[in-house]
C-alpha cells in the first residue's frame, strides 16, 4: 500500500456523491453506477480474484474464495451511500463537501468519516493482501450497503445481502462493521487511546399513540380535552422513564473503564460491587452514557387539530424508541400502559407498534474475534486500549443477525469527539494518519481472522 496512493482512492471515493434516498425515485443512480466503476478501476486485483455481485439496487457482495470451504466464513460491512449536504451548508465547509480535498493534516468531504473512509480503506486492504499473494483459509466476503443512511430492514440493502446469503446456507462466524472508534481524547479520565468496540447495539422501534373523545366546538369546551390528556401522557413518560440497568456489555465497559482511567471515577469503577449505585446516578447524568443504561421513549412526531376553533376528535404522536438489550416492544407497552392508568388516560389510549427491530443478542467479549481485534489494534498502536461498549445507534450490522454467530462494530481510525461530531455535519473530516494506520489495521485483521484455523 502507498500511501499518497490510498489518499488519492479516498478524495476520488469522496468525489462521487453517492447519495441515498428513502424516496428512491430521486436518487441519481448514475453516481451508484460511477462508483461501482471506480472501485473496478482503481481495485483490479479484487476484481480479478473475487466474485463480484450487484445485490438489489446498487448495494455490492464480494466473495472472496478460501483455501477450506469447511471453515465459516466471515464478512466486513461498510455502505457506500452518505447523507446530502444541506446547500445552506455548503458556503461554511473549508473545502467542497464533494471535493475530497485534504490540508497536512486532515481530507475533508461527506462520507470522509461515515463511511468511505471505512469502504476504500477495506479495499485498499484486500487489494494490499493480494498483492502479496496471499489467499484466504476460509471465505471472507465483503458486504457494501447502498442506503444505509435512510433503510434499515426491508427495502435496506444489508437486508437483501443477507438474505442473499441465508437463502445460499451461508452462516458467519462474524459481522464487522461500524459503531465504535478509537476515541483519542482521553474521555472519562482514560490515559490511552480507546478502542470502543461494539459488542451490543440497541434495539429499534417506533410506537403510535392515539387518544380519542368527543371532541366538540371550542367555545363550550370540557375540562379534558386529547390533545391535554396525550400532552400529560407524554410528560408522564418523560418524567418516568424505563428502569435503568447494567447489562453486561456495559459491565465490561465499566470494567475496562476503570482499569484504563485515572482520578475518581477510575477508583470508583475499581470498586464496582460496591460503589454500583453510586456509579450508576453519575452516569445517568450524562445523555450518552444514561443511553446505555435503559430503554429510551422519545415522542419526535405530534398530529392534531385541522382548525383553530375545532376540538379534535382524535389526536396522535409517534414515540421512537431504542431497546435495550433484553427489553420488548411488549415491556414498553406495559410500561406506557400503566403510566397512561396513573394519569387516567388508559381508556381514551390505543397504542401501535409501527416497527420494531429487536436488539442483536450480546456478543462476548472473551470470543477469539476479540482477542483478535485487541491484538491487531496494539499490534497497529501499543497506545490502544480496547473497550467494549453498547452502541445506541442503529448498524446494518443487525440485519446479519439470522447469518452471523457475532457481531463487532468499531471503525480502526483514531478520532476524538469534535472530528466524530463533524460526522453528517459540517467540515466532516478524518485525519490522514488516522486514514493510513486503519488500512494496517485491516490488513493485519483480515489475514489473522483468514488464516485462523480455529
Ligand atoms: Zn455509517
Amino acid at each position: 500500500m502507498e500511501s499518497e496512493k490510498a489518499l488519492l482512492h479516498l478524495s476520488q471515493a469522496i468525489s462521487i456523491p453517492t447519495i441515498s434516498n428513502l424516496d428512491e425515485s430521486i436518487t441519481d443512480w448514475s453516481q451508484f453506477e460511477k462508483f461501482h466503476a471506480f472501485l473496478e478501476k482503481t481495485y483490479p486485483l479484487i476484481h480479478k480474484n473475487l466474485t463480484r455481485e450487484k445485490v438489489h439496487k446498487a448495494s455490492l457482495l464480494y466473495l472472496w474464495k478460501g483455501k477450506d470451504s469447511s471453515l465459516k466464513p466471515f464478512a466486513m460491512l461498510g455502505h457506500i451511500d452518505v447523507v446530502p449536504v444541506p446547500e445552506e451548508t455548503k458556503n461554511e465547509w473549508k473545502f467542497p463537501p464533494f471535493s475530497g480535498e485534504h490540508d497536512e493534516e486532515y481530507i475533508y468531504g461527506r462520507g470522509a468519516n461515515d463511511m468511505k473512509n471505512c469502504v476504500v480503506a477495506l479495499m485498499e486492504a484486500v487489494e494490499t493482501l493480494l498483492e502479496e499473494g496471499f489467499q484466504p483459509e476460509r471465505d471472507v466476503y465483503l458486504c457494501f450497503g447502498h442506503n444505509e443512511e435512510v433503510l434499515c430492514g426491508e427495502g435496506s440493502g444489508a437486508g437483501a445481502i443477507a438474505e442473499l446469503l441465508k437463502s445460499r446456507g451461508v452462516q458467519l462466524e462474524f459481522v464487522y462493521d461500524e459503531g465504535g472508534a478509537i476515541m483519542d481524547d482521553n474521555l472519562f479520565g482514560l490515559k490511552n487511546p480507546a478502542a470502543m468496540v461494539g459488542l451490543a447495539e440497541k434495539g429499534y422501534a417506533d410506537l403510535k399513540l392515539s387518544i380519542s373523545n368527543n371532541g366538540g366546538h371550542a367555545a363550550e369546551p370540557s375540562d379534558r380535552t386529547a390533545l391535554g390528556d396525550l400532552s400529560r401522557l407524554i410528560c408522564e413518560i418523560e418524567k418516568h422513564q424505563m428502569p435503568c440497568r447494567l447489562i453486561g456489555t456495559v459491565k465490561g465497559t465499566l470494567k475496562e473503564l476503570g482499569r484504563n482511567s485515572e482520578g475518581i471515577l477510575s477508583i470508583a469503577l475499581k470498586a464496582l460491587s460496591i460503589t454500583k449505585p453510586l456509579v450508576m446516578k453519575i452516569l445517568k447524568t450524562y445523555r450518552m452514557t444514561h443511553a446505555m443504561m435503559h430503554t429510551t421513549i422519545v415522542p419526535t412526531i405530534c398530529r392534531a387539530g385541522t382548525a383553530v376553533n375545532v376540538l379534535p376528535q382524535k389526536v396522535e404522536a409517534m414515540l421512537n424508541i431504542r431497546l435495550l438489550p433484553g427489553d420488548t416492544a411488549e415491556d414498553v407497552e406495559k410500561h406506557i400502559r400503566k403510566l397512561a392508568k396513573r394519569v387516567g388516560v388508559l381508556d381514551e389510549l390505543t397504542l401501535e407498534f409501527t416497527t420494531v427491530s429487536p436488539a442483536p443478542s450480546e456478543t462476548s467479549a472473551n470470543s477469539e474475534t476479540y482477542k483478535i481485534i485487541e491484538k491487531t489494534m496494539k499490534e497497529v498502536d501499543p497506545e490502544i486500549v480496547t473497550i467494549p461498549y453498547l452502541v445506541t445507534g442503529a448498524t446494518d450490522s443487525r440485519e446479519y443477525r439470522g447469518v452471523a454467530d457475532e457481531i463487532y462494530r468499531i471503525y480502526p481510525f483514531k478520532i476524538t469527539s469534535d472530528e466524530l461530531d463533524s460526522m453528517h455535519g459540517i467540515d466532516e473530516r478524518l485525519r490522514i494518519s488516522s486514514f493510513l494506520s486503519g488500512i494496517e489495521y485491516f490488513v493485519k485483521f483480515i489475514k489473522a481472522q483468514a488464516e485462523r484455523r480455529v
